[in-house]
C-alpha cells in the first residue's frame, strides 16, 4: 500500500491537537515505517500519522482530533496480531494511534490480587512485575515479549494457559476505555463479583479497536506457582494426544496448565530457527506433546508427574518421554515450541491458520483437512501444532517451492475452511478476525447475528472512526 502525503491534511491534524501536544505526539514520514507493518511483516502500510500518547487525556485529545477531521483511528499495541487489525489499509486517511507509551503499572493490591495496568505495558513486563510479589498473571504466549495488555485484550488472546486459566476476557476485572468520542469509560473494578447490569468492559475485548481505546485496565492474579513439572513426550498419533489430554484431566488434580501439540517436523524448524538448540530425545516419532503442571503451595507437582506418565506409559498412550530436571531444561523445551513459529516465518510466505473444533472431533478434522490440502496441493506441506487441549489448532500450509505462492495459500484455505464448515467449527479460535479475515468471517455471519454487530458498532461510534475495515467493513448507509 503506498500513500501520497496529504500535507494539508496533516498540517490540519496537528494544528487540531495544538502545536505543543503535535510536537510531542505526532511521528511522520520514514519514522512511521516499524508502526505500519506487524509481526509477520507480509504487508507494509502506510499512515497519515502516527499519534503516541502518554496518558488517557493525550488519548481523548487525540480522538476528539481525528474525529473532528473525519479520519480513522487505527489503535496499536505490540504488532504482534497475525490478521493486520493493527495495521493502517487505507493509509492517507488513517493515523496509528500507539499505546507504546502509556506503559506504567498503576498499581498492585496484593490482598486483592490486582493490578492496574496501562494498556502498552508489554505482557512479560506486567507478569515480571508481578511475579517479584510473588503474584501471577496467568496470560502466556509466544509474542510476550513484544504484545501489549491493551493488544492482549483487545485480541482476547488465548494462549499456552488457557485449559486451566481461560481467556484473557476470564482474567481481567475491570477496564478503563476511551470512546471515539473522546469521553472517558470508566470501567475499572477490582470486585470479582459485580452482577449490576449488562458487563459493559466484555464489549471491548476481543472488538479489535473497532469500539474504542483500551486505555488501561484490572487483572485478575493469582499466586504465582512454585512448583512446575515440565515432559516433552513422543506418541504414536494425534488420537493419543487426545486420550492422554482427557486422562491428564481427570488425573491431575485440574493443576495441568499446558498441553501443546506439535509433529516431527516441529524439531526441524525449531532448529532451523535456533541452530543451537538441544533436542534431549529421538525425533523419529509421529506426534509429541509438551504438558506442564504447575501449583503453589503443599501441593507435590513433580510427584504428580512422575505418576501420571507411569499411568500414561502403562495404557500406552506415551512411547518415549523427558521430565525436565531443572527450570533451564523446561525453558530448553519450550523453546522448540516457539523456535517454531520462528522457523515458518523463515520459511517465507505461508498459511497460518488459527481454527477451532470441538475437542472430540479435532484428529478427525485434522486428518481431513490435511488430506484434502496434500490431495489438491501436492508437495505443500501441513504443519498442524497447538492448544489442542482447547480444541484450537494452527493447521499451517508452507507451500511448494515450485508453485505460486499465493494460489497456494488461498487454495490451502479455501480447503481447510470447507472441511471446517463441515465440523462447526470457528476460523478464529484466538487471534481475531482484522482486516485478513474479513472476507471470510463476513461471508459467513448470519443475518442476526451481523445486525447486532452492526447497531452495537453504530451506537457507540456513529462516525466510524475506529479501526475502519477492521471485523467488517461497515458501508456507508449502515
Ligand atoms: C510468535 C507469536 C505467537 C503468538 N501466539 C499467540 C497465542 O498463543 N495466542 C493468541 O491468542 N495469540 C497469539 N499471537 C497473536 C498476538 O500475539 C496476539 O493477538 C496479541 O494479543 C496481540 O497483541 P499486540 O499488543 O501485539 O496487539 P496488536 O497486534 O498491536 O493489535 C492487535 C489488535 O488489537 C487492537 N488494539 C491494540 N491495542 C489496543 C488498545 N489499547 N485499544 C484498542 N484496540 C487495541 C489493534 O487495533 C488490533 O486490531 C501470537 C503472535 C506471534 C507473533
Amino acid at each position: 500500500m503506498t500513500n501520497t502525503p496529504d500535507t494539508s491534511l496533516l498540517q490540519g491534524l496537528q494544528d487540531t491537537l495544538g502545536a505543543e501536544l503535535a510536537a510531542d505526539l505526532v511521528l511522520s514520514g520514514p519514522d512511521m515505517a516499524p508502526y505500519c507493518r506487524d509481526w509477520h511483516g507480509d504487508v507494509q502500510s502506510d499512515a497519515l500519522a502516527v499519534l503516541r500518547p502518554r496518558d488517557t487525556a493525550q488519548v481523548s485529545a487525540c480522538m476528539r482530533a481525528a474525529a473532528a477531521m473525519g479520519l480513522g483511528v487505527v489503535p496499536q499495541g505490540g504488532r504482534t496480531g497475525l490478521v493486520l487489525g493493527a495495521v493502517p489499509d487505507t493509509p492517507a486517511r488513517q493515523v496509528v494511534l500507539s499505546l507504546e507509551r502509556m506503559n506504567r503499572i498503576r498499581r498492585i493490591d496484593a490482598d486483592d490480587f490486582t493490578a492496574e495496568v496501562e494498556a502498552g505495558v508489554v505482557l512479560q513486563a506486567v507478569k515480571d512485575n508481578l511475579a517479584q510479589a510473588g503474584l501471577f498473571f496467568p496470560l502466556a504466549l509466544g509474542a510476550q515479549g513484544s504484545c501489549q495488555i491493551g493488544g492482549n485484550l483487545s485480541t482476547n488472546a488465548g494462549g499456552l494457559n488457557v485449559l486451566r486459566y481461560g481467556m484473557t476476557r476470564d482474567l481481567v476485572l475491570g477496564l478503563e476505555v476511551v470512546l471515539p468520542d473522546g469521553r472517558v469509560l470508566d470501567l475499572r473494578s477490582r470486585l470479582r463479583k459485580d452482577n449490576r447490569g449488562i458487563d459493559l468492559k466484555q464489549l471491548f475485548i476481543g472488538a479489535e479497536g473497532t469500539l474504542g481505546v483500551i486505555t488501561a485496565a484490572t487483572l485478575k492474579l493469582g499466586p504465582l506457582p512454585e512448583q512446575t513439572a515440565t515432559a516433552l513426550l513422543a506418541l504414536d498419533r494425534l488420537e493419543d494426544a487426545m486420550a492422554l489430554f482427557r486422562l491428564a484431566r481427570r488425573q491431575c488434580c485440574d493443576l495441568m496448565s499446558a498441553f501443546e501439540f506439535m509433529p516431527p517436523l516441529a524439531f526441524t524448524l525449531a532448529q532451523e530457527a535456533m541452530p543451537d538448540l538441544t533436542i534431549p530425545m529421538a525425533t523419529d516419532a509421529p506426534a509429541y506433546v509438551l504438558m506442564e503442571l504447575s501449583g503453589s503451595g503443599l501441593v507435590d507437582v513433580a510427584t504428580l508427574m512422575e505418576r501420571f506418565l507411569e499411568l500414561a506409559f502403562s495404557e500406552g498412550l506415551v512411547r518415549d518421554g523427558v521430565i525436565a530436571q531443572s527450570q533451564m531444561q523446561a525453558q530448553g523445551l519450550w523453546l522448540i515450541r516457539e523456535g517454531m513459529n520462528e522457523g515458518q516465518a523463515r520459511r517465507g510466505r505461508h498459511l497460518r491458520t488459527d481454527v477451532s473444533v470441538p475437542l472430540s472431533r479435532l484428529p478427525e478434522f485434522v486428518q481431513a483437512a490435511e488430506a484434502a490440502v496434500t490431495a489438491a496441493l501436492p508437495g505443500a506441506v501441513c504443519v498442524s501444532y497447538g492448544h489442542v487441549g482447547d480444541g484450537n489448532v494452527h493447521l499451517n500450509v508452507l507451500p511448494a517451492p515450485e508453485g505460486d505462492a499465493d494460489h497456494q495459500i488461498e487454495a490451502a484455505k479455501k480447503l481447510i475452511y470447507q472441511v471446517l464448515a463441515r465440523f462447526d467449527g470457528s476460523i478464529s479460535a484466538e487471534h481475531g478476525i482484522g482486516r485478513l479475515k474479513r472476507a471470510d468471517f463476513q461471508d459467513a455471519l448470519p443475518d442476526t447475528q451481523r445486525d447486532v454487530l452492526v447497531a452495537i458498532r453504530r451506537a457507540i461510534d456513529p462516525a466510524q472512526v475506529m479501526n475502519p475495515n477492521c471485523q467488517l467493513a461497515l458501508g456507508a448507509g449502515e
